[in-house]
């Protein structure tokens, strides 16, 4: 159907060029010495309407540092979904304390509150909510679930620049977010994460964490740490590029929002697929757009994918291969050289061989992952879409090879 490649376009352009410029000339790349770290976190605070930014040096550290500002330790339950980065986990891990996977929803695949509100224990001290591909969860029933438990909520912004739910920027519903400039996110600094917060003491705990606990004031501060910290700091090279970067985000996620609402529309009422579901009260950014193959309609998940890439269409199998907890670490629960010091103080008996999501788990099946960019057009978008028809009249009630 389509012979033609998908557009690419340029990340990088002549203010980033200016404002690394810019740090080169402050004779520093020291965060703490130059003005650019200070200015990405102005900026940032007022983009999204919060009261405090940290710099971090990757959406993980980010989510560690937010884990250990909000006092998460050994043995602590931290309950999330599994349909989402290693990244999203890596910090529980290493607070010893015990991820908690609960399900996802069928449908806007994020996380579904009823399963959440089942998982709690009287362990459990936190949550991470991951706004999988921009677009939020269910952020009321959830805020109740979690202010019933007085359990601290961690928002996983990382793929989701420029998402809002009910109008408020993700990242300031709960009590801390974290966001990703990873290579692959809608903005990028290389690597790099920002936390937000609008409590005064998870800002200091968390700005303490990344920075070896190190009270930065003067030219170098109290060096006199109270805990074991990290060194999760990033430099003033990312935070040039950081602020021109937060100037393009705005523009990024309005076109994405737009061309995810327009293959929405041009899939419709498929006896076939299911669109990617918006969160009600939800504006989703798109960092990805995940159709999923209906009940019923006998259609291999790979073949009906292998169909459409040889329309021309860049598609791919789930968003992941499979849940986090299938993943070998987990299985062999090999989180540490030697062993797992949570399981070996008895402070948990969970077995993530045995861990099931049933809807996740029918996510990762179904689900056939297409590309959404902002440089691509109406056209990509209506390609993707006739191509999508084409194959789901072709395989609908027709043997398959
Ligand atoms: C990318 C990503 C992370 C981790 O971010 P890094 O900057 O790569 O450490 C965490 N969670 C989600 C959902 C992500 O997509």
């Amino acid at each position: 159907m389509r012979d033609e490649a998908f557009p690419q376009s340029a990340r990088f352009g002549d203010k980033e060029r200016e404002y690394l410029d810019e740090a080169l000339r402050q004779n520093t790349l020291f965060y703490h010495k130059g003005v650019m770290t200070q200015r990405v976190c102005e900026q940032f605070c007022s983009l999204i309407d919060c009261e405090y930014a940290v710099t971090a040096s990757s959406g993980t550290a980010a989510i560690h540092a937010a884990l250990a500002a909000a006092g998460v330790g050994l043995g602590d339950e931290v309950i999330t979904t599994s349909l989402t980065d290693m990244g999203t986990v890596i910090g529980i891990l290493y607070q010893n304390a015990v991820p908690v996977f609960c399900d996802n929803l069928p449908d806007t695949y994020g996380m579904d509150p009823e399963s959440l509100d089942k998982a709690i224990t009287p362990r459990t001290k936190a949550v991470i909510v991951v706004h999988l591909a921009g677009n939020p969860c269910d952020m009321d029933s959830i805020m109740a679930v979690a202010k019933r438990h007085k359990l601290i909520v961690i928002e996983d912004c990382a793929q989701a620049w420029g998402c809002r739910y009910n109008g408020r920027y993700v990242g300031t519903i709960g009590h801390v977010g974290c966001f990703s400039t990873n290579d692959f996110k809608h903005i990028t600094t290389g690597e790099g994460g920002i936390i937000s917060t609008n409590d005064r003491d998870l800002f200091r705990r968390a700005h303490l964490f990344v920075d070896k606990g190190y009270r930065r004031s003067g030219d170098v501060g109290n060096r006199d740490p109270q805990q074991l910290c990290c060194n999760y700091r990033w430099s003033e090279l990312q935070a040039a590029v950081s602020l021109a970067q937060l100037e393009r985000v705005e523009g990024i996620a309005k076109i994405r929002h737009g061309l995810g609402q327009l293959l929405t529309r041009l899939i419709g009422d498929s006896t076939v697929i299911s669109p990617h579901a918006v969160t009600p009260g939800g504006y989703c950014s798109f960092w990805f757009y995940l159709i999923r193959l209906k009940n019923g309609t006998g259609i291999d998940r790979d073949y009906f994918t292998r169909c459409v890439q040889a329309e021309g269409i860049p598609a791919g199998g789930a968003y992941i291969a499979k849940p986090l907890y299938r993943m070998t670490v987990f299985e062999d629960e090999a989180f540490f050289i030697n062993g797992w010091p949570a399981k070996k103080l008895g402070l948990t008996d969970i077995h993530y061989r045995d861990v099931r999501c049933p809807t996740t788990e029918e996510i990762i099946r179904t689900s056939v992952y297409l590309p959404i960019h902002e440089c691509f057009t109406e056209r990509e978008i209506q390609d993707t879409a006739t191509a999508l028809q084409k194959v789901s009249n072709a395989l609908y009630d027709s043997p398959q090879s």
